[in-house]
């Protein structure tokens, strides 16, 4: 699949205590997203396509793409991972729960690591969400700084 033939590609994940807010905040933003590609952990995924697909519909507007990934907790944060060493993924959207242990919680702390090494743009609340969706650079071409790693690659071991 063609990552990049929609504008960008936006990763959505929410803790299952943060889902509502979540589908909430894809509701609000619906016409923002819609154009865009999706890359969503599982069961986000579905809530976030029932929602998108329900708006869409209700204004008969194109669906949106939505590529689902494994759930969190069965590898879908290691997923994401992979995609934005890749370099596939330009934003992450996370929703995560300050409040509550997950059984994945090293696969969410190398979810938050990956995302800062690359650079990319990432709400880790709803209110950092509402600021990266409503920025005049969400919708230009943005291209973020990475830090040079040649020395550290090349380094006498
Ligand atoms: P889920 O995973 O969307 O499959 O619930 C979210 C997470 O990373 O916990």
């Amino acid at each position: 699949m063609d990552l990049k033939k929609r504008k960008k590609v936006i990763a959505i994940v929410a803790h299952d205590n943060r889902k509502a807010d979540m589908v909430e905040w894809v509701g609000y933003n619906w016409k923002e997203l819609a154009p865009h590609q999706l890359v969503c952990t599982g069961t986000t995924g579905r809530l976030v396509e029932e929602e998108l697909l329900r708006r869409c519909e209700l204004n008969d507007d194109m669906p949106p793409e939505i590529i689902r990934l494994k759930s969190g907790p069965l590898g879908g944060d290691q997923q994401l991972g992979a995609m934005i060493s890749e370099q596939k993924i330009d934003m992450l959207i996370f929703f995560w729960d300050p409040m509550q242990p997950q059984p994945h919680d090293v696969d969410v702390k190398a979810l938050l690591r990956i995302s800062a090494l690359y650079n990319i743009p990432t709400a880790t609340n709803r209110s950092t969400a509402d600021f990266i969706i409503s920025s005049p650079l969400f919708h230009k071409n943005y291209q973020p700084i990475l830090k040079d790693y040649s020395g550290y690659i090349q380094r006498e071991v």
